[in-house]
């Protein structure tokens, strides 16, 4: 049996598509790359911009198609285009065998089991896990709590959910054992993580815990909301070697206006502490955010404000969207999407242009310096993987070193990229 898994959307969707398609595998499925050769085809969902929804209209659209000539085939739709209720799912797209929410990883082992094999083999089955890469993600905390007005994540994922650290701990350790060397924990706000176990736990103590696995080089989190970063975990960044020196603190506008109509739960100056704070307590931090640009009502002062902050606050990278407007959000509810299309996309443009001069003044600064990469994986002839700050690095070489952390001097550097030779090779 032949098994096809699309995948668009966060780090979250890609997550938990390795670990379904870890499911499929320990199931005896063999995973194929396209949908046209499968026996069950599984669509990973994003609807967090109407392009993204339309893509996955598109989709499901192309894998209709595909059905009515080979109707044995079995159609499964997760993420987050799947809400609560499914009956109006159901109605449209009939086609579809199984709709299951985001995250829901036994609903889709349970139907698995329904109609492929024997039950009580299924039950027997070990819990599912990813295809191991170098690097893999490790949900830690599903859903959110906060309700920013334009986003759907709340109405889709739910409340939070934390697992135990038990749980993480036996899923690291079991990565490790078939070759990660890095561990990306994942969440929608991996701040309040541990916030409703029993006893509460935080991140910081997670990291802690991680750290003394044997075997990790190296821990990532995302993304960190900027009203719950607490001194305990930058304390814990500083203090571990093995935490990258990296943050995602999603700053989505830079005026104080609009934060309050995006419900975000910090003014500009908060974030412009909370910045310095982290960089005092990490010097070598390197800091990612994500902006709004357009969101109803924005005027040209309150855009330059944004415009201004990405400027002062020299991000190491920015991921600059136009506002799109999600049906069920309170945004969509109460305010007119009234900035024109072309405002949006100029002003969009405007935030592109300022973080790639940004950028490339950066990473210019690091040609001629030596840092560590850990080499992911090879594309067109280069190795390639990422320093502890998050800088995708490019080199040559004729050995193989996936999975090993080589020395690399930088000679060019382009905003988005770092190129160089390697200095030297660490193994594990
Ligand atoms: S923190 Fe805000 S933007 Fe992020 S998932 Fe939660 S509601 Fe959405």
């Amino acid at each position: 049996m032949k098994a096809y898994i699309w995948t668009i959307g966060c780090q979250m969707n890609r997550a938990e598509s390795g670990a379904l398609g870890g499911d499929l595998q320990s199931l005896g499925f063999e995973t194929v790359r396209t949908a046209r050769e499968a026996d069950i085809v599984v669509l990973n969902t994003c609807v967090v911009r109407q392009s993204a929804e339309d893509k996955v209209r598109g989709m499901l659209g192309f894998v209709s198609g595909i059905k009515s000539a080979r109707p044995h085939m079995r159609i499964a739709v997760t993420g987050c285009f799947v809400g609560q209720d499914v009956k109006e799912l159901n109605r449209d797209f009939p086609f579809v065998d199984h709709f299951f929410g985001p995250g829901r990883l036994q609903d889709f082992h349970d139907w698995l089991c329904s109609f492929v094999l024997e039950r009580d083999y299924c039950l027997s089955v070990r819990a599912p896990q990813q295809a191991s890469p170098v690097s893999a993600y490790v949900p830690i905390i599903q859903g959110c709590n906060n309700f920013c007005s334009y986003c759907i994540v709340p109405y889709r994922r739910g409340r939070e959910i934390s697992r135990s650290a038990r749980e993480i701990l036996a899923e690291a350790e079991g990565l490790i054992e078939s070759g990660a060397r890095e561990i990306v924990l994942l969440g929608q706000n991996v701040n309040t993580y541990g916030h409703d176990l029993s006893p509460a736990s935080d991140l910081s103590e997670l990291l802690y815990r991680l750290s003394d696995l044997s075997g990790l080089h190296r821990i990532r989190f995302l993304t960190n909301h900027p009203k719950d970063m607490s001194p305990s975990l930058l304390q814990a960044i500083a203090g571990l070697p093995i935490v990258c020196r990296h943050v995602c603190l999603p700053l989505q506008a830079g005026d104080d206006e609009v934060l309050k109509k995006m419900n975000r739960g910090y003014t500009r100056d908060d974030y412009f502490a909370l910045v310095a704070r982290v960089r005092q307590a990490v010097p070598d931090m390197a800091i990612s955010t994500d902006l709004i640009v357009g969101f109803p009502g924005e005027t040209e002062q309150q855009f330059n404000n944004s415009y201004e902050a990405i400027r002062m606050l020299r991000f190491d990278t920015v991921h600059a969207a136009a506002y799109s407007p999600r049906p069920g959000t309170a945004a969509c509810a109460k305010f007119v999407d009234d900035v024109p299309p072309e405002v949006k996309l100029r002003r969009l443009h405007a935030i592109e242009e300022l973080q790639a001069g940004i950028q490339s003044e950066i990473n210019s600064g690091l040609i001629g310096t030596t840092t560590g990469v850990l080499v992911e994986g090879k594309k067109a002839g280069k190795w390639y993987g990422r320093t502890v700050s998050d800088r995708l690095v490019f080199f040559k070489d004729g050995r193989d070193l996936k999975g090993q952390l080589v020395e690399v001097e930088i000679q060019t550097a382009s905003p988005w990229a770092l190129q160089g030779t390697p200095a030297s090779v660490r193994s594990f």
